[in-house]
C-alpha cells in the first residue's frame, strides 16, 4: 500500500490498524469471514475500474470483453455449485439481492408472510425500520416460545388466514435447520412464491453439510462474505422461468453498475467451493459450533432453539443474568468480538441474546482445543464484568491463541 500511504496517511494507519485488530482479536460474528488472500488481490485490482451497465453480451458501454467472460464464469459457477437453473451475480449484498427478488415478482403493496426479526429474521424481510416494509405488505411468522424453533403448523395456518404472495424463508439468528419441503408445500398451499434467503448458511450449502433449498424455491439469496467465505456481495439464483425477471429487477429495476472486482471474487469462490479445503474448513465451522454450543450449554447459558445445526450459536445470556450489550462489550474488552442479538423472549428494545458463529475461527485453523479454550476466556470474563486486572490477564491468553493462528501469514 506504498501509494495510499502517500496520498492518504491517515487512511492508511487506520487500514494497518484494522489488520492488527484482524489478528490480535478472536471473531465469533456469526456474519463475518476472514477474506482468504485471493479475494483481497482481486478486490484492490484493476478489475474495479469498468463500468458495466447490463449483462454480458448486452452492454451498455463499450470494452467489456474480460468483463463479460468474468461474469458469464461466476454466473456458470454459481448455477454449477448450487445445482441451480439461473444466478445473477451483480446484488451489491444480501439486502440489494432481497429488493431485486421483491421486485421481480412483486407488486407495490403485495402481501409477503416473513419472519420477525426478534425471532430471526433480517431487516429486510419487512422490518418497519427498512424500506421493504413501505412497499410490501408483511406479516411476520413467530417461533414457538417453547422451542424456538419454527412452528410450520401455526405458519400454515398464518399463510391460509394472510394468503401472502410470497413466503420468505431463511433468517439471520436462526441456529436450526429449516424445512424447505414444509416451507415450499405451505407456499403451494397458498399460491405463494417461496424465497429462500440463505445469507448466512450459503457456504455450508455449498459444501453440501446442510440440506438445499435449491429445489424448492422460486427465489434464493445469499451474500458471498458469510459462510461462503467469498468478497462482500450477494448473488440470486431462481428457477428458469423466473430468470429475465429477476435480471431485470437487479438491472436497471434496483441497481445501477455492478462492481466487477467483487462479481470476479464470486466466480473465484464459486470455484473454490468445490475443492476439499473449502469443504473441510465447512466442516470445522460445524463441528465447532457444535462443540461451542455444548460446552457452553454444560456451563449453564442457555442455547437458543436447544443447540444448533450451522455455524451459529445463540446463546440467552440472561441465563447469567446479563444484557447482550454487557456480554458484548465485556468479551470485546477481552479481545473476543461477538454481536447482541435480539431473541424470541425479547419484547423490549433490550437483547438478551449473543450470537456466536463459528466461520472465522474455523478459517483460522481453530479446532476442538481452541474451542475449549474459547469457551474457558468467554466464561472466565463474563464471571468478572468488572474485575479488570483479570479481563487483562484473559485479554493476554487471547493474544497468545491469536499468535499460534495467524488471519494473513
Ligand atoms: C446478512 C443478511 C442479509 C444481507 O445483508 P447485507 O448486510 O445487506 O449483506 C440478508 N438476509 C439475511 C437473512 C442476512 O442474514
Amino acid at each position: 500500500m506504498n501509494q495510499l500511504k502517500k496520498d492518504d496517511p491517515a487512511v492508511y494507519e487506520l487500514t494497518l490498524k484494522e489488520g492488527q485488530r484482524i489478528e490480535n482479536t478472536i471473531d465469533l460474528v456469526a456474519s463475518e469471514t476472514h477474506m482468504s488472500q485471493s479475494t483481497l488481490e482481486t478486490m484492490g485490482s484493476v478489475l474495479n475500474h469498468k463500468t458495466i451497465e447490463g449483462y454480458p453480451g448486452k452492454r451498455y458501454h463499450a470494452g467489456c470483453e474480460y468483463v463479460d467472460e468474468i461474469e458469464t464464469l461466476a454466473i456458470e459457477r454459481m448455477k454449477a455449485l448450487f445445482e441451480a437453473d439461473h444466478a445473477n451475480v451483480q446484488p451489491h449484498t444480501g439486502s440489494s439481492a432481497n429488493f431485486a427478488v421483491y421486485f421481480s415478482s412483486l407488486q407495490v403493496g403485495d402481501k409477503v408472510l416473513a419472519m420477525n426479526l426478534a425471532h430471526g429474521g433480517h431487516l429486510t424481510h419487512g422490518h418497519f425500520a427498512s424500506a421493504t416494509s413501505k412497499c410490501f405488505n408483511f406479516e411476520h411468522y413467530n417461533v414457538d416460545l417453547k422451542t424456538e424453533l419454527i412452528d410450520y403448523e401455526a405458519l400454515a395456518e398464518h399463510a391460509k388466514r394472510f394468503r401472502p404472495k410470497m413466503l420468505v424463508a431463511g433468517a439471520s439468528s436462526y441456529a436450526r435447520l429449516i424445512d424447505y419441503e414444509k416451507m415450499s408445500q405451505i407456499a403451494q398451499s397458498v399460491g405463494a412464491y417461496l424465497f429462500v434467503d440463505m445469507a448466512h448458511i450459503a457456504g455450508l450449502v455449498a459444501a453440501k453439510l446442510i440440506p438445499s433449498p435449491v429445489a424448492y424455491a422460486d427465489f434464493i439469496s445469499f451474500t458471498t462474505f458469510k459462510t461462503m467465505a467469498g468478497g462482500r456481495g450477494g448473488v440470486i439464483l431462481c428457477k428458469e422461468q423466473y430468470a429475465s425477471a429477476v435480471d431485470k429487477a437487479v438491472f436497471p429495476g434496483t441497481q445501477g453498475t455492478s462492481s466487477v472486482s467483487n462479481i470476479a471474487t464470486k466466480a473465484t469462490i464459486a470455484k473454490i467451493a468445490t475443492e476439499s479445503r473449502f469443504i473441510d474448513i465447512q466442516q470445522r465451522t460445524l463441528d465447532n459450533a457444535k462443540l461451542l454450543a455444548d460446552l457452553l450449554s454444560n456451563k449453564g447459558y442457555r442455547i437458543v432453539g436447544g443447540g444448533t445445526d450451522t455455524h451459529q450459536v445463540v446463546v440467552d445470556v440472561t441465563s447469567k443474568d446479563l444484557s447482550g450489550a454487557q456480554a458484548e462489550q465485556t468479551l470485546e474488552a477481552i479481545g473476543i468480538i461477538t454481536n447482541r442479538n435480539y431473541i424470541p423472549k425479547d419484547t423490549s428494545t433490550k437483547a438478551s441474546g449473543l450470537r456466536l458463529g463459528t466461520g472465522p475461527i474455523a478459517i483460522r485453523g481453530m479446532k476442538e482445543s481452541e474451542v475449549r479454550i474459547i469457551v474457558h476466556l468467554i466464561d472466565e470474563a463474563l464471571h468478572n464484568l468488572d474485575n479488570d486486572s483479570r479481563l487483562n490477564q484473559l485479554n493476554k491468553e487471547v493474544l497468545a491463541l491469536c499468535k499460534q493462528f495467524p488471519v494473513y501469514s
